[in-house]
């Protein structure tokens, strides 16, 4: 097992890889900008190194620094978190060659997931299904052509080195698709400085299902169940389930054996996420995260286990704790989370938190990194905490969502938590009959 452990990342995720750490009896060490001197997880944290000014490129992804940080403290591992450097194929690689331990999949996986048409590609060789479209990148317009008239309009165009829903365009009619293929290349050459793009079919009301995976690194792979992130604000997710509403056990053990399975092929080591869309009973790989996503939550409450406990045994070298026949999936969990924004326009709401008051009782937790008296620096995300709340079924956990909403105060800038309030009493949500649209048209009603 690690001694010492740093903590490459900040905010909410940073304090609960540091709770996780300190059950397990590891030292830890946490990095942060000039910005975060009074955040909480460099409060609770054994050892803390500032690494740099406010800007992420300067600190948190200053890849140096953080190299240096390890050196200094002696830490013999880096938990990364989820964002900035989790993805990072080429941080991996430089801990590797420092015999520091990146507690994530190999540089290796990390680049394969990161390039969209590549994981695809791999995603179908390994059995997952995939939505129909090209094979790889389009080159030319004729090629997009002959591709769309084959799997039928309307297609949806996307960027390879694609993230957080930037590059992509939807053609509903030939007419549509010159347009399309010229604004998502040019979109995506600006994003991510690669123009390469792919062409699938667009899929109407589907909703977004991701398997929770994970592989021991020596062949074994187990999924931990699905989530449901189909509420959604501009490719965002805003409140996610476990297990989801459309789902029934048959249907999650076939899901669940493909890609359990698959990462015992690929012979993935970590925590992963194989994201679908999901419609008319059928499944359609879009992505795989290969680090811990800010939904995991759900997926412990409903399963019991700690999967940052699970994450730190199996780059240590210790294997998973349970196969794949302890994995019980018991009641419902709903997570919220809780941004600094207005509930309408959800513009940024930055500056300090006047009085911060969380709900309690039974089945409830909130993982949040701020505190009363907090000042939220303009740097970073908006998310300030995840209020997830899980019941023996769907209707208990509705129920108790809505009275710990009511307990929830943030005084003094403006939260998502209103949102949140109206959602629970809304009769789409209470039935769970909602896909990845369903939000946005809420929300346009509302205005
Ligand atoms: P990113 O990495 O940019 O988030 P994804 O491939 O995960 O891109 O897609 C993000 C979102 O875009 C999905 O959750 C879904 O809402 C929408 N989307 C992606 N592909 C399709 C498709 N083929 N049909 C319909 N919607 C899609």
């Amino acid at each position: 097992m690690f001694q010492k452990i740093l903590i490459a990342n900040r905010g909410e995720i940073a304090l609960r890889v540091l709770r996780a750490c300190k059950e397990l009896g590891i030292q830890t060490v946490v990095v942060h900008s000039t910005a975060d001197s009074d955040a909480m997880h460099v409060r609770l944290a054994d050892e803390s190194v500032c690494i740099g000014p406010p800007p992420s490129r300067e600190s948190y992804l200053n890849i140096h620094q953080i190299v240096a940080a390890c050196e200094i403290t002696g830490a013999d591992a880096v938990h990364p978190g989820y964002g900035f450097l989790s993805e990072n194929a080429k941080f991996a690689d430089i801990l590797a060659a420092h015999n520091i331990t990146f507690i994530g999949p190999s540089g290796d996986h990390i680049r394969i997931m990161g390039d969209k048409i590549e994981a695809k590609r791999t995603a179908k060789r390994l059995g997952i299904p995939v939505v129909p479209g090209s094979d790889g990148a389009i080159s030319d317009e004729k090629e997009a052509k002959r591709i769309a008239a084959a799997i039928g309009y309307p297609v949806i165009i996307k960027a390879s080195a694609g993230g957080g829903g930037r590059g992509m365009k939807v053609a509903r009619t030939e007419a549509d698709l010159e347009v399309a293929l010229q604004t998502a290349k040019s979109e995506a050459g600006a994003a991510f400085g690669d123009d390469a793009v792919y062409i699938e079919k667009y899929l109407e009301k589907p909703r977004h299902i991701e398997l929770q995976v994970f592989g021991d690194g020596a062949g074994r792979g187990v999924h931990f169940g699905e989530r449901d992130c189909s509420l959604q604000r501009r490719h965002q997710k805003v409140w996610e389930e476990a297990n989801s509403p459309a789902l029934n056990a048959e249907e999650r053990a076939r899901i669940g054996g493909i890609c359990a399975k698959a990462i015992a092929d690929l012979g993935y080591s970590g925590a992963g996420t194989i994201e679908f869309l999901y419609e008319n009973g059928e499944f359609y790989f879009i992505e795989m995260n290969t680090r811990l996503q800010v939904e995991h939550p759900v997926t412990e409450a409903i399963t019991g286990i700690d999967l940052v406990h699970e994450q730190i045994r199996v780059a240590s070298g210790g294997g998973l704790s349970v196969k794949q026949e302890d994995i019980k999936f018991n009641g419902h969990a709903i997570e919220c989370r809780v941004n600094a924004e207005d509930p309408r326009t959800f513009t940024p709401s930055p500056g300090t938190i006047t009085h911060f008051h969380t709900p309690g009782g039974l089945g409830i937790r909130v993982d949040s990194g701020v505190y009363s008296g907090y000042r939220i620096p303009p740097y970073y995300d908006s998310l300030i905490g995840k209020l997830i709340v899980h019941g023996r079924n769907r209707v208990e956990c509705m129920m108790r969502l809505r009275r710990a909403l009511d307990e929830f105060v943030v005084d003094g800038i403006k939260t998502t938590l209103p949102l949140f309030r109206d959602l629970v009493g809304n009769p789409d949500i209470a039935n769970g009959d909602y896909d990845i649209h369903w939000l946005e048209k809420y929300l346009a009603k509302e205005e």
